[in-house]
C-alpha cells in the first residue's frame, strides 16, 4: 500500500501534468469505486466541464479541487493515476477516465478495485466523510515539537500504535513509524506520555526528515510515471531497520529483531532502542 510519501509524490506529479485542464467527461467503467453520490452518472455529469485548479494531499488522500467541487480519491493497495493522449489504447483494469479538452485523459487503473473517488461541493469534504476527524498532518508547519508534546502528554499508550492512530497523527505507516523510532532511539513500547522532552524533540525531528527524505527520493522516478507506466513515482528508500530482521544495526552492528506491537510486524535495533 502507499504510504505518506508516495501519495506526496503522486500529488506533485499530478500537479505538473494535469493542473490548468478541464473535463470534458468521465468514463466510468466500474461503477463501485465512485462512493459519492451514489449516483455515477451524477458524478459524471457534476464532473463535466469543470477545470482542475489546484491538487493537494490530506493524509494518503489525493484532492483535485475543481471549479465546483472537490474530488477526494484514496488509492488503496494499488491504484493508479497516468496521463495518456485519447488515441493511445486504453490499459486493462482502467476503471475512470477523465476525458480533457486537449484530448489528453487522466486514467485511473486499479487492479484490486479497492480505491474510492468522493465528490464534494467544496468545503463541505471536512465536515463529513473521509476526511473529517483526522490528526495532524507530520509534512505540515503546523506539525511542531510542541503540537507533539501535547498529543503525547499523559498518553498511557504505547507509542507506536498512538503514532499510527489516524487520528492522532496522519499518513504515518508502519514503515515509517519503524524507522522514526529508531532513529530518535526510542522503544515502540514506551508509554507515550513517558517520553523525556529531549525524546519528544528527536521523535519530531525523526518524523520529519524520515517523511522528507521519502518524498524527496519518490520524485526520482516521476519519469516512468509520465510515460504512463505506472510505477508511479515508488521509490526504494534505503530503510535502517524496517524489513531488515537478523541484519546488523546500521548504528550499532546488533542484530535487528522483529516482534509485534498493536497486531503490527515491528522492527527495532535492541541497544539502540532500550525499553
Ligand atoms: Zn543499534
Amino acid at each position: 500500500m502507499p504510504e505518506l510519501p508516495e501519495v506526496e509524490t503522486v500529488v506533485r506529479t499530478l500537479r505538473s501534468l494535469v493542473l490548468g485542464k478541464t473535463i470534458e467527461r468521465v468514463s466510468v467503467h466500474l461503477p463501485r469505486i465512485v462512493r459519492r453520490p451514489d449516483d455515477v452518472e451524477a458524478f459524471k455529469a457534476q464532473l463535466a466541464g469543470q477545470t482542475i485548479r489546484e491538487i493537494a494531499r490530506r493524509a494518503k488522500f489525493i484532492q483535485f479541487f475543481m471549479d465546483q467541487d472537490v474530488l477526494i480519491s484514496h488509492l488503496r493497495m494499488e491504484g493508479r493515476y497516468g496521463l495518456y493522449q485519447a488515441d493511445e489504447p486504453v490499459e486493462k483494469h482502467t476503471h475512470v477516465v477523465f476525458h480533457f479538452t486537449d484530448q489528453t485523459e487522466l486514467r485511473y487503473r486499479d487492479v484490486r478495485q479497492f480505491g474510492t473517488m468522493d465528490l464534494f461541493p467544496k468545503g463541505q469534504e471536512t465536515v463529513s466523510g473521509p476526511l473529517a476527524k483526522l490528526g495532524v498532518e507530520p509534512l505540515s508547519e503546523g506539525f511542531t515539537p510542541d503540537v507533539l508534546r501535547k498529543l503525547l502528554a499523559g498518553r498511557t499508550t504505547k507509542i507506536k500504535p498512538l503514532l499510527l492512530n489516524q487520528e492522532c497523527m496522519v499518513g504515518l505507516g508502519n514503515i515509517y513509524v519503524d524507522e522514526s523510532l529508531f532513529r530518535a532511539g526510542i522503544h515502540p513500547e514506551r508509554p507515550a506520555g513517558t517520553l523525556t522532552g529531549q525524546e519528544v524533540d528527536r521523535l519530531h525531528a525523526s518524523i520529519v526528515a524520515t517523511l522528507s527524505e521519502a518524498v524527496e527520493q519518490g520524485g526520482s522516478s516521476i519519469k516512468s510515471y509520465v510515460n504512463g507506466q505506472g510505477e508511479m513515482g515508488m521509490f526504494q528508500q534505503s530503510l535502517m531497520v524496517y524489513g531488515r530482521k537478523n541484519e546488523p544495526c546500521v548504528r550499532c552492528g546488533a542484530e535487528i529483531v522483529r516482534f509485534v506491537v498493536g497486531g503490527r510486524g515491528t522492527h527495532i535495533c535492541p541497544v539502540c532502542q532500550k525499553k
